[in-house]
């Protein structure tokens, strides 16, 4: 099984046991619904058919359609999307969504091809999947790899496929705004992580306008989280990508480096800080670490080299539990993805409304109902925390599991 598997399965079967919860149930939690394994083939610019392998876990459908990004990248592999389709039960749950848990994956790297290839590659896995897509089925999203273009050509495809000038209902989520995504989405899951970390900074006695922050990943969610750390007055003094990083003590220029990862692809070469290898971004003392790239990076060596007072976990998955104990034995606060990342999924929520109702929302109406929903869970999640004497990551895996069961209860299917 892979690492990032084992440790949200372990997550869930501590809690569980904590809670005394009907092991029929957990073995639910940790064996999802449906793993469905695709092959597709587009032709690609070279002229020639490629064989591609896909993946659509969908994980629990019991408090709602499954709902979970896809991801495109040259490690996807089975577990890996189970793993991530687990996490979107316990994210879903939590924030409040009517939703259940899914993720696909595209075993692709799509910085190795043409522009025209990437959309050919992702209109061949829609025709392979769309029986698994629908608004009552399953909705994917933008995950690593993806973006707002490709959920436009997965409207297009399912659309055009019907014959039809739209969708009969939500296909997909995170789409273009023109095409009726919602406005903020984009940026929704950077701005919830700053939301969680502004709530969680005041109980911590952090104070945001004098702390330094170090962001690992500087895609969607890295670059969204730094310019609005930027807004709070927070010193982001490193960021690292897959193929470099920037450091410089006296803090980041952010517009201008996102100026530059945008002409160069890369942070790597910025100017305005010293290159550093990427992997010294663990050490690298500061307040607030954001890993914010892809699931198991932290293992327990990383982690003891972590010199933060909170880590927030924009990624999925980031911290491998061994990793985790010890930043709890080392008394460093772990904002967990399942809450802090939530943003994304909450806004993909507001978006399946708005679609569904044929209505229109405005970027305000959009931030003001991710601010407020962000702010109280963190606030629930921390009482919670503090009752039972819980890190914030047991705690908020427990919050889930019992809404989860309820569910499971209010349907007939445990006793
Ligand atoms: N890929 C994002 C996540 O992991 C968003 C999922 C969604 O909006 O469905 O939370």
């Amino acid at each position: 099984m892979g690492a990032q598997l084992d440790s949200v399965h372990r997550s869930i079967i501590n809690a569980a046991a904590r809670m005394g919860l009907d092991p029929v149930f957990v073995e639910r939690m940790t064996d999802a619904k449906e793993r469905i394994r695709l092959r597709f083939s587009p032709k690609l610019s070279d002229g020639m058919a490629h064989n591609i392998i896909g993946y659509i876990v969908l994980h629990s459908m019991t408090l709602g359609p499954a709902k979970g990004g896809i991801r495109m990248a040259g490690d996807v592999n089975e577990d890996q999307i189970a793993a991530l389709a687990t996490e979107m039960t316990l994210k879903t749950s939590l924030i409040g969504v009517p939703f259940g848990g899914g993720k696909s994956g595209i075993a692709m790297n799509p910085h190795l091809l043409q522009k025209d290839d990437k959309e050919a590659v992702i209109r061949e896995f829609t025709r392979a999947a769309c029986r698994h897509i629908g608004p009552e089925i399953y909705i994917p999203a933008p995950d690593m790899g993806t973006s707002e273009i490709e959920m436009g050509h997965i409207k297009d495809c399912i659309s055009h496929g019907d014959g039809f000038a739209t969708t009969r209902g939500c296909y997909v989520t995170g789409k273009p705004v023109v095409l009726g995504g919602i406005p903020g989405r984009r940026e929704a899951t950077g701005y919830g992580v700053m939301l969680v970390i502004r709530a969680a900074a005041e109980p911590i006695g952090l104070n945001l306008g004098k702390s330094r922050m170090v962001i690992q990943g500087f895609g969607n969610v890295g670059s969204v989280v730094a310019q609005c750390a930027l807004e709070q007055g927070v010193t982001i003094t490193a960021i690292s990508d897959a193929s470099g990083a920037a450091w410089n003590p006296d803090g980041l220029d952010i517009p201008a480096l996102s100026r530059h990862a945008k002409q160069a692809g890369t942070v790597a070469g910025f100017e305005g800080g010293k290159p550093i290898d990427p992997d010294s971004i663990y050490g690298i003392e500061c307040d607030i670490f954001v890993p914010a790239a892809t699931g198991g990076v932290i293992n327990s060596g990383r982690a003891a080299v972590v010199k933060a007072k909170i880590v927030a976990e924009a990624a999925n998955g980031p911290t491998l539990s061994d990793a985790d104990d010890l930043f709890q034995a080392r008394g460093i606060v772990v904002l967990p993805d399942i809450l802090c990342n939530a943003g994304g999924v909450f806004v993909s929520y507001l978006e399946y409304t708005q679609e569904t109702q044929r209505g229109q929302w405005t970027l305000d109406e959009v931030n003001h109902r991710l601010e407020t929903r962000m702010t109280a869970k963190f606030g629930e999640v921390m009482r919670h925390s503090v009752n039972q004497g819980l890190p914030l990551r047991a705690a908020a895996v427990e919050m889930a599991l019992a809404h989860l069961y309820e569910g499971y209860v209010s349907r007939g299917l445990l006793a």
